[in-house]
Order: structure tokens, then C-alpha cells, then sequence
């Protein structure tokens, strides 16, 4: 390659390229490489040309080559972005510098790094294709000439070649590239395999079955007969590496691989595809379920083509595969055939920056054919990303999944805590709607937005569970002080202790709590029970000699039988209160007499009683005393809440407004929309539980209340 064939090149396709500045580039990258040398020895232009000649093989267009040509020039010289910029304008420049950005990421450095590799890659070529382009050119002559390396930069080149590079050119399509690359790193990776597949083919080739001219003319004259004269039939051997990975993926020796030879038929129009298949197969016997159709259902690249392998002229297993000229240069050049000058192409011009992007994403994230073809490489390992974008264009990866929330989150915890709403490319959408590559996501936000506990089932990302959940926390934390706080006043105000303050300091010190706010917050989400602290603040509260007098009013043992306000017992015989039912005054209540223990009283119609029905001698009738009525019993509620701020707050208020004391309380199932808490109340009789449990039914955090029983 020499600066005349270049412009002469260019010309071919570009008739009307700006010469001058391609002539300019030339000279920048003689000058500024003008003292360096390739490991081969030569001087180090050789390579720009080179690297040239490759884009220019894919029909790019004038910056493409530019590029090309200047894309060592940021790293090895002492060139610089603004001159670069001065010189060819800031497209070139940025071209430049997206394709010297990805020549810093080495993907195969070590596996922690990887994703961070991945994502640094994506924003370089988020910007153009043509890095890309550019970057697999300069790759594909480097692997022409690896063998200039140290060998252990040469597996490390291969690997990352093999693994990286080669699949990133067949998911754009450029299948020309993607062979050749795919078969210099399998040289370098197993070169002795390499060298026993060729020896193999060589004298399979030479059994004779395998003549491919004779083939050729074979099919050749099949076509004429039936008419059609204008296809062209290309025949050729498959790649030693295309042979070992089906010898891999199909786990069979290589005497097995019967298609080692495959020929392509080229015609003018889809239509004629058709009918040379038709020809093919009535003359020639199809293997069975060889055949696809990828013209009516292209494959994820823009792959168009048909087909199928049938028993050949010669009676040995042959592929076909038909397509049109159009289709033929798509599955070689691939996205350089999409986008190329041809079809007035301008990445930047079009304001249409990621629209490349979002096409090679998705073709990497379709599930269908990536699969098989994705198992041996390490783009596998981001097979369950996906990539979005700010509205600045800054790239976010994401799991498959992810979702708005996810995104939000993902940028900023504030942006994620203040999210009402998003645009995704443009559009308005919900908050639970799950990303697609290359989305682009702009988040709406309100001051006054908080974080709802339901978003944990739709977010995938931990750092957006735990953000939520980290601010879910302070809110109940916040709300099982405030309740705390409000069963310990509500009771204390009974009390008349002189010295609130105190009492409730020492009672800190007893139960090991830091302030104040603690010791609400246990006895709110039922670490201590109410009991429990009542009776230290009141046994320290000295200064008070009525509190033990109240004490003995208020909190009477429930088991206390001149206090049982019940009718009909025998003198000294031991009452205890189900703790299945929860009997208070006004309940239908019957006695199970326990020999020995004295009497357990449940509501009429506890399912426990359903044990004693095989002993009805053991049950007494009961009724309650309404002279004794005053004392005060335990009545045991299930209530389920709506879980979000302020409700157990709510639930706390609405219970003291009706004079009642919580006891204890204690959540027993919470999920993100919901949690179910027992509430231990000290009620006088039905008519209070009921008008508490009616006044409790109109709030619209309390989704469900009902008296407990097992
Ligand atoms: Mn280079």
C-alpha cells in the first residue's frame, strides 16, 4: 500500500472525497511516525497504511480512513487532540481519540476488571461505529503480524482476540474479518490441533470426493438445465477453526465432519434464491433439518441468506448457502455495509449517536442465536447487562431486568429516592418498566417524592434494594419511636409520675439503651414489652407512693381470682385466659376444667375446644360478672397494615384515643406492601374492642383487623 493506491482506492467508490485531506493525513502519519519501527523492523507507516487499506476493503468512508491512518498518533507521538482537531476538524479528532481509548482497555487483564472493561469499551464506541471499524482493522493487522511478538504477548492478543474481538465483528457482521481474525488467534492459541485438522483435510481432500471444481460445474450445469444462467458458485474448504468448534459444539471426531467443504451460490434477486433451492433440492437428496431460511427471517446482524446441505454430484455431504449479491456484501462487510457512504451514512449529522449501539446491543442480548454462539466467548460474561444512557449520553450497565427504579438508583441514591417518573427514549413511562439496551433514561423527580416500600419488587439491583431499604428503615425506625413514645405517655399519664424525664432515663440505663428515642423504639417494634418498662419505671420512681397503689389498680394479674370478673366459680379454684381466644367481658365464654390446674376460659366458639369435645364433662358454662367488670383483660389483635409511613403511628394515636393501653405489640410478617402485627390490648369488655376495632377499620393504612385466635 503507497499514498497513490490509497487515493486511487478511495476514488473507486468515493469519486468525490476530499483528497487534499487524506493527502494531509498521509503526511501527518509519515511525519509524526517518521522515527519508529514496527517489531517486524519496518517503519511503522507500513501499519497505518495497512490498517488503511482494511477500511477502505469495507468501502468506509474518507474520515474512516483518516482515522485509520492517524489512530497511533495520540498514543505514540506527540501529536495532540486540538491539533488533530485544528487540522481535520473535531470529528476526525474524536474518531481519534474513541479508537486510542479503546486501545488502553485490555479486556483479558483479570476478571474483577472485566465489567469495568466492558463498560469503558462501550462508552468509546458509544459515540461512532467507526471505532469500532477502525479498532478491528488495526487488530486484524496486528494479528497479521503477531509473530513479531514475545510469545506471551501473543497468547494474551490471541485470547483477547478470540474472545473479545472476533465475536464483537461477527455480532456487526463483518464476517471477512471475524474468519481471519478467528484463524490467526487459533494458530497462535493451538497450533498443533491447527496443524492435525489441515493434515487430516489434506488427505481427506485427496480420497477425491472433494474436488470442488468438479462440483462446481456439476451444480453448475443442473442450474442451466433448469434455466437459470446468471449464478455464480463459489466453492470452498471450511476454516480449520470452523471445523474444531463444530468438532467442540457437536463433541465428534473430525472423521465425523462429513461438510468439510461448503459453496456458496450468489444470484440477482430473492426470488431466484428460491428457485435455484428449489432446483438443489429436487436434484439433489437434503439432510435432514438443514435447511433455514435467514432471507424471510433474517438473523440478528442483518444476516440474509438460505441455507442447507444436501448429498452432492459427487455423494458426499455438501453445504449451500444462496443469497444475493446485496446479501452477500451485508454478511462480509456487515455494519460497514449498513452504514458506509453508500447509503449517506453521517453518524454525528443524523443526531442519531447511539442508534449503532443500541442495534449491536440488542444483537448481543438476543437470546436466540447468541446463545450457542456466545458460550465460548467472554462477551458470554455481559450476555446479562444491560446498557443505558443518561440524557448527557453517559453509559449505564445494568443487570438484565433492571428497571427505571434500577437506573435511578444507579446514577445517584438521591435521584433514585426522589423518582416519580421517567422518559425513556422520549416517551413517558412507569416507574416499573424494564430497560432494554440502549435505552435512553431520563429520570423525573419531585421534592417531596419518597421511596415506597413496594419498589423492592421491581428493582433487581442490590444497591437500589438497600437504598430503599435503607430509608424504609430510618422511616420505621422513626415511626416505632413515635408509637413507643405514645404507649409510654398514654400509660405514664395514668400514672402521675413526677418525673417523666428521669423515670425514663433510668429505665434506659436498665435496659441498656442509649436515649431515650431507643427505649421508645424497642417497646415500639416489641423488643420490650410495655410491661416490662412500666414496672422498671415505676419500681425506680420512689418518689411516688401512689404509683404502687395505682400499680396494683391498673395491671392486676389476669390470674388473680377475686379480680376474674366471672360468676359462678368455686372459691380458690385457679382462672387462666386462653391464650388462644382471648376472652374479655361480654365474649360467650365456656371453662375447660383441668384437673389439678384449675380452669382455662376460651370463647364459646374457639377451635381449640374442638380438642375437649370427646370429654364434655371437662367444659363448664361460664358467665361474666358485671359487678366486677372495671378490672381490665388482655384482648389480643391481628391487624394487617399497609406498609408505609406513618401507619403504625396511626395505629398507635387511634388506640389511645380510645383510652386504651397497648401492652405489647409485635410485627410477625412483614413483605413489601404489607406487615402483620399482633397488638396486645388492656380493654374493660367487647363493647371497648369493638368500637376500637370499628374506629381502626376507617383508616386507610389498616387494611385488615380482626380479634386473634388460633
Ligand atoms: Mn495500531
Amino acid at each position: 500500500m503507497d499514498r497513490q493506491k490509497i487515493l486511487n482506492a478511495l476514488k473507486s467508490y468515493y469519486p468525490n472525497f476530499d483528497e487534499a485531506l487524506v493527502n494531509k493525513a498521509i503526511d501527518f502519519a509519515l511525519k509524526y511516525h517518521s522515527n519508529q519501527l514496527r517489531e517486524s523492523g519496518e517503519p511503522y507507516y507500513y501499519h497505518l497504511f495497512e490498517v488503511a487499506e482494511i477500511v477502505i476493503h469495507m468501502g468506509m468512508d474518507s474520515s474512516t480512513v483518516i482515522t485509520a491512518l492517524l489512530h497511533d498518533t495520540l498514543e505514540d507521538t506527540d501529536l495532540t487532540f486540538e491539533e488533530i482537531e485544528k487540522n481535520f476538524g473535531l470529528e476526525i479528532a474524536n474518531l481519534v481519540f474513541g479508537v486510542t481509548k479503546l486501545s488502553k482497555i485490555q479486556f483479558m487483564s483479570d476478571n474483577v476488571r472485566q465489567a469495568e472493561d466492558f463498560r469503558k469499551f462501550f462508552v468509546a464506541v458509544s459515540e461512532d461505529i467507526r471505532v469500532l471499524v477502525v479498532k478491528l482493522a488495526d487488530r486484524l493487522h496486528n494479528m497479521r503480524t503477531i509473530d513479531f511478538k514475545p510469545l506471551e504477548k501473543r497468547i494474551r492478543i490471541a485470547l483477547e482476540t478470540s474472545e473479545i474481538y472476533a465475536p464483537l465483528a461477527e455480532r456487526i457482521g463483518m464476517q471477512q474479518i471475524k474468519v481471519e481474525l478467528q484463524d490467526i488467534a487459533f494458530r497462535i492459541l493451538h497450533p498443533e490441533i491447527r496443524q492435525s485438522i489441515i493434515s487430516r483435510l489434506e488427505s481427506i481432500f485427496n480420497k477425491g470426493n472433494y474436488q470442488i471444481d468438479e462440483i462446481v460445474s456439476k451444480i453448475q450445469e443442473k442450474l442451466r438445465e433448469s434455466n437459470i444462467l446468471n449464478a455464480k458458485i463459489y466453492g470452498r474448504k471450511k476454516t480449520p477453526y470452523s471445523i474444531w468448534m463444530k468438532m467442540n459444539q457437536k463433541n465428534i471426531g473430525l472423521e465425523q465432519i462429513a461438510d468439510i467443504i461448503a459453496f456458496r451460490i450468489i444470484v440477482n434477486t430473492a426470488p431466484e434464491c428460491y428457485q435455484v433451492l428449489g432446483v438443489i433440492h429436487t436434484k439433489y437428496q437434503m439432510v435432514p433439518d438443514s435447511f433455514q431460511d435467514f432471507i424471510s427471517t433474517p438473523k440478528n446482524n442483518g444476516y440474509k441468506s438460505l441455507h442447507t446441505a444436501v448429498i452432492g454430484p459427487l455423494n458426499q455431504k455438501i453445504e449451500i448457502q444462496i443469497r444475493t449479491q446485496d446479501m452477500h456484501d451485508v454478511a462480509e462487510l456487515g455494519v460497514a455495509a449498513h452504514w458506509a457512504y453508500k447509503q449517506n451514512y453521517n453518524a454525528v449529522a443524523e443526531g442519531k449517536k447511539y442508534r449503532w449501539i443500541q442495534e449491536l446491543l440488542s444483537i448481543l442480548s438476543q437470546a436466540n442465536d447468541s446463545e450457542e454462539f456466545l458460550q465460548n466467548t467472554k462477551l458470554a460474561m455481559y450476555y446479562n447487562q444491560v446498557f443505558c444512557f443518561t440524557p448527557k449520553g453517559k453509559l449505564v450497565s445494568l443487570p438484565k431486568g433492571a428497571t427505571v427504579i434500577d437506573f435511578a438508583y444507579a446514577v445517584h441514591s438521591n435521584l433514585g429516592n426522589k423518582c416519580v417518573s421517567a422518559k425513556v427514549n422520549g416517551r413517558i413511562t412507569p416507574l416499573r418498566t424494564v430497560l432494554n439496551n440502549g435505552d435512553q433514561v431520563e429520570i423525573l423527580t419531585s421534592k417531596n417524592q419518597t421511596p415506597y416500600p413496594s419498589w423492592q419488587k421491581f428493582v433487581v439491583t442490590g444497591k437500589a434494594r438497600s437504598e430503599i431499604r435503607k430509608f424504609i428503615n430510618k422511616k420505621q425506625k422513626e415511626e416505632y419511636i413515635r408509637l413507643g413514645r405514645s404507649i409510654i405517655e398514654n400509660s405514664l399519664g395514668t400514672y402521675n409520675i413526677k418525673d417523666i424525664t428521669e423515670a425514663l432515663e433510668s429505665a434506659c440505663i436498665f435496659f441498656q439503651k442509649q436515649k431515650v428515642e431507643d427505649l421508645f423504639c424497642a417497646i415500639g417494634d416489641g423488643t420490650l414489652t410495655t410491661e416490662e418498662v412500666l414496672k422498671q419505671i415505676k419500681s425506680k420512681d420512689k418518689k411516688s407512693s401512689a404509683i404502687s397503689l395505682l400499680n396494683i389498680q391498673k395491671s392486676k394479674d389476669i390470674d388473680d381470682k377475686d379480680a376474674v370478673p366471672i360468676k359462678g366459680l368455686i372459691p380458690g379454684m385457679t382462672i387462666h385466659f386462653a391464650s388462644c381466644c382471648y376472652p374479655i367481658p361480654g365474649d360467650k365464654i365456656v371453662g375447660v376444667v383441668h384437673t389439678g390446674s384449675g380452669i382455662t376460659v376460651h370463647i364459646s366458639d374457639c377451635e381449640m375446644l374442638n380438642n375437649f369435645a370427646s370429654m364434655p364433662n371437662t367444659i363448664l358454662s361460664l358467665k361474666w360478672d358485671k359487678n366486677k367488670s372495671k378490672t381490665t383483660s388482655v384482648c389480643r389483635l391481628k391487624i394487617i397494615l399497609v406498609n408505609e409511613t406513618g401507619s403504625l403511628a396511626t395505629l398507635g394515636n387511634e388506640i389511645a384515643k380510645n383510652n386504651i393501653n397497648i401492652r405489647n405489640l409485635k410485627i410477625t410478617n412483614r413483605t413489601a406492601d404489607f406487615f402483620e402485627a399482633l397488638v396486645d390490648l388492656d380493654v374493660l369488655n367487647l363493647e371497648q374492642i369493638k368500637s376500637v376495632i370499628s374506629s381502626l377499620k376507617v383508616k386507610t393504612c389498616i387494611r385488615d383487623i380482626e380479634r386473634f385466635k388460633i
